[in-house]
């Protein structure tokens, strides 16, 4: 699975504009939908097409009294997920007690930890680096979170200690890989254990450690597929692994790893936040998406409208999504999910090809021009396709940085409606001509 970094240090050391620095390449897709707020404290980076996550842990006070009970409990249990914690340091504050405090502790974790000074862009590093020697942690690499100075040699430094991706068998074995994600209680173990139910289970892939996720290939209607199961269902053998916690680490990786997700919502509790924030996270991962809305049984007529508004209301930007309603409990609605899976997965990745798109687009803008930017016109002149799950349309042109937001919408708009790609988040990229 991907490999977790958790970014510590004090407060107002860099952490958080780090973060943003490191999950930014996949904000494009979230700026264009209204309404939608990123997790400020979970993400997925990308170096080259080497994923992995970052968790911004907030901040550490490191003040010298009551040393133990410093780390709070929610650094701690971010640092007990994460493979590499990059401990960050101020090079203009130069090493603090704080710091020094906060370096023993996370000694003491057994982690890999890298002693990072931020903001040393004016700096040379070797100076910058020399105050932090005396803290132990191997020689200090000094970055500029705010201007991008050091980061990606630091992550590809932290990312060759792992191994390439592992490790799952070839494609053809294992069919669609489909991840099953949702708040604590929605219903995700039970609607695995019903869609698994009368299914032949082919393979069964044990977890390393309780942060993965198990892998179940199995075939339905003869055709196969993957369930990612990040409630760990066919794990809970004793009662007492029950109440497992949800991990958004968890959540994050299955999401990365499947082709299709699908979020499970709960219909008698409504959407809530964290409903809103995993939406999000499917958004940013560009995978093919189902809304399963669990718990439709005993739901009045009129609950069951005001569900649906509420759906509509919270969760806009999930329009392009098949939504289906079930009981898992009842097994109601759940043999018909496989139709939208299919369809989601098929739509994801559809060959499109040039002189398709390429008409499309100039109907498209045919029928509503592109703004005229310092006296020009932003020309659009073709697309062709650049990837799939997700589908990325290409489009080449002039001006295209100055593209605004609502024609890019208008743009995505119109390629789904004609080309019917329900199911899928859709990504234009611009090439411009100058
Ligand atoms: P956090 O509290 O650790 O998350 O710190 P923030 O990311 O909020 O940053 C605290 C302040 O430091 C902000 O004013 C940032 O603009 C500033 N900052 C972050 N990185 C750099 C950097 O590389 N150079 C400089 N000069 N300032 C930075
Ligand atoms: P998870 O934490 O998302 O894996 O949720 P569980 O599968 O453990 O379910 C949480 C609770 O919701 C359990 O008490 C289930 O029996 C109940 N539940 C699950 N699906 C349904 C459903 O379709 N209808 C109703 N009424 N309850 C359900």
């Amino acid at each position: 699975m991907l490999p977790v970094i958790a970014l510590v240090g004090r407060p107002n050391v860099g952490k958080s504009t780090l973060f943003n620095r490191l999950t930014r390449s996949r904000d494009a897709l979230v700026a264009d939908q209204p309404g939608l707020t990123r997790d400020r404290q979970y993400g997925v980076g990308k170096l080259g097409d080497r994923p992995y996550v970052v968790v911004d842990t907030g901040g550490l006070s490191g003040e010298e009294s009551g040393v133990d009970q410093l780390m709070e409990q929610q650094v701690q249990a971010a640092i007990a997920e994460a493979d590499h914690i990059l401990f960050l340091l101020d090079a203009r504050a130069g090493c603090t007690p704080a710091d020094a405090v906060i370096a023993s502790q996370l000694r003491r974790t057994g982690k890999p930890v890298s002693a990072v000074v931020n903001k040393s862009e004016n700096l040379d590093g070797a100076m910058a680096g020399a105050d932090f020697f005396s803290l132990g942690l191997g020689e200090p690499l000094p970055i500029s979170a705010a201007h991008g100075r050091g980061v990606r040699s630091l992550i590809n430094d932290v990312l060759d200690a792992f191994p390439e991706p592992d490790g799952l068998a070839p494609e053809q074995d294992t069919g669609t890989l489909i991840a099953v994600v949702g708040r604590p209680n929605v219903g995700k173990s039970t609607l695995v254990n019903r869609m698994l139910g009368e299914e032949r289970v082919v393979a069964f892939d044990q977890p390393g450690t309780t942060r993965d996720s198990v892998f179940i290939t199995y075939t339905h209607d003869d055709k196969p597929y993957t369930l990612i199961d990040t409630a760990g269902v066919r794990r809970r053998a004793r009662v007492s692994e029950m109440i497992e916690k949800f991990s958004v680490i968890k959540t994050l990786q299955a999401i990365e790893r499947a082709n299709v997700v699908m979020l499970v919502l709960d219909a008698q509790q409504g959407v809530g936040e964290q409903d809103a924030t995993l939406a999000g996270h499917i958004l940013e991962s560009g995978r093919a998406l189902v809304v399963v809305i669990n718990k439709w049984d005993g739901l009045q007529p009129d609950q069951r409208d005001r569900v649906k508004d509420d759906i509509d209301r919270k969760l806009p930007f999930l329009d392009f999504a098949a939504k289906r309603f079930i009981s898992a409990l009842h097994g109601s609605g759940v043999g018909k999910l496989y139709q939208a899976l299919d369809s989601a997965y098929a739509n994801a990745t559809r060959k499109l090809a040039t002189p398709e798109l390429t008409r499309i687009l100039e109907w498209t803008v045919q029928e509503h021009q592109p703004p005229m930017v310092h006296g020009r016109r932003i020309k659009l002149r073709y697309a062709h396709q650049g990837g799939q799950n997700p589908p990325i349309i290409v489009i080449h042109g002039n001006q295209t940085d100055a593209v605004p937001t609502t024609y890019k919408r208008y743009l995505v708009n119109r390629f789904r409606e004609v080309l019917k790609l329900t199911g899928t988040p859709i990504r234009i990229e611009f090439k411009s001509g100058d």
